[in-house]
């Protein structure tokens, strides 16, 4: 496996191995690409494990930086296979990418994982939670220089920035945390407790996402030295994010994101960008949730984003932790 630098550029860090989460189409796969070109060894863990080695040979990324590993992450028992397998690799482990997410903003009725959780929070978050917990002991072992865990955020859940306001169908708001308190089975299917609405579900889970890296960063940095931070890579409008998303949506939103708002970015741009901030040195920040900004400049750079009350409140952030701890098997 490379542990030097690919580049020889040392902005660029020492390359190690990474898992990145969902690396079977958009932003995760083009981030394999970007890591392993920088000699990075990734491990893909997808849900279709075909789909994900013939994602990675139609981006030409060499097989031997790669190594498969199968995960349904929206099944807590699938993720505790996922690291069985990982562990049985023999593999270091030098930087996590939770990337996987699913967007379903047409459910009449809440979809349910095979524990009974509502199905964006319990892939999108409750899955990364128990996946982040079972392999931080391998991040502490690793002998990298600049461990990092990787989470990405999204701007609709961030109420800081424009994005994060709109009203449709409500901004992210895990309320009370009624919901998880309640144990989160059926009928609730909502943090908050509240009615279901299956765009907010998304946002709410994202949301629970910039929280976890906030509070792995306070609890966890110090102790461990391990760099935690999450980043909204752009607005990558035409990723099969939005596949079930109605069909006029899926040519309108990348339209409107290239011509009105300015906010569109490329797959291949937002990889790279995912990249950087698991490699690069200018990105060795701990807490930080990255970002290159709404409107896309040519050349434009990083900046530190504020996040919202929601997102950076450490009374929410303990209790969305503890309560995230129970509903996933560890406290
Ligand atoms: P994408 O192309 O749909 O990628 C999502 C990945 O997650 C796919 O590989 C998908 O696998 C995987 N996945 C979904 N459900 C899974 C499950 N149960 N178990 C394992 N893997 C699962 O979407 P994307 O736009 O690249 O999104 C990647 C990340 O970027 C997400 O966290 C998203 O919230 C974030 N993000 C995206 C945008 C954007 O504009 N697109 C903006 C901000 C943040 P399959 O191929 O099997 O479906």
């Amino acid at each position: 496996m490379a542990t030097a630098s690919s580049s020889g550029d040392s902005s660029r860090g020492q390359s190690g191995t990474v898992m990145i989460t969902g690396a079977s189409s958009g932003v995760g796969l083009y981030a394999a690409k970007a890591l392993a070109a920088r000699g990075w060894h990734v491990v893909m863990a997808c849900r279709d494990v075909e789909k994900a080695r013939a994602a990675a040979r139609s981006l030409a990324i060499p097989d031997s930086s790669l190594t498969h590993l199968q995960v349904d992450l929206g099944d807590l028992d699938s993720v505790r296979r996922l690291v069985e397998a990982f562990h049985s690799t023999g593999l270091s482990l030098d930087a996590l990418v939770c990337n996987a997410a699913v967007y379903k903003p047409r459910l009449k009725q809440p979809e349910r994982s095979p524990q009974g959780y509502e199905i964006s929070m319990a892939t999108n978050h409750f899955g990364h939670f128990l996946l982040i917990h079972a392999l931080l002991d391998d991040l502490k072992k690793s002998g990298h220089p600049s461990r990092r865990l990787v989470i990405l955020g999204t701007v609709t859940a961030n109420s800081k920035e424009l994005g994060g306001k709109i009203p449709i169908p409500a901004p992210a708001d895990l309320g009370d945390l009624s919901g998880f308190e309640a144990g989160f089975k059926a009928p609730i299917s909502m943090a908050s407790g509240k009615a279901f609405k299956p765009g907010k579900a998304y946002k709410d889970s994202k949301l629970c996402n910039m929280i976890t890296t906030q509070e792995l960063h306070r609890r966890l940095h110090d102790s461990t030295g391990i760099i935690f931070s999450s980043l909204y890579p752009g607005c990558v409008a035409d990723t099969p994010l939005f596949r079930n998303t109605p069909k006029a949506f899926q040519t309108i939103f990348p339209w409107f994101q290239k011509t009105i708002t300015g906010g569109y970015v490329s797959q291949e741009l937002a990889g790279e960008r995912v990249a950087q901030v698991v490699a690069d040195s200018g990105f060795a920040v701990s807490g930080a949730h990255w970002s290159w900004g709404n409107r896309q400049k040519k050349n434009g750079q990083q900046f530190i984003q504020e996040l919202s009350e929601k997102a950076s409140d450490p009374d929410t952030a303990a209790k969305t932790w503890d309560l995230s701890k129970k509903l996933v098997g560890l406290a």
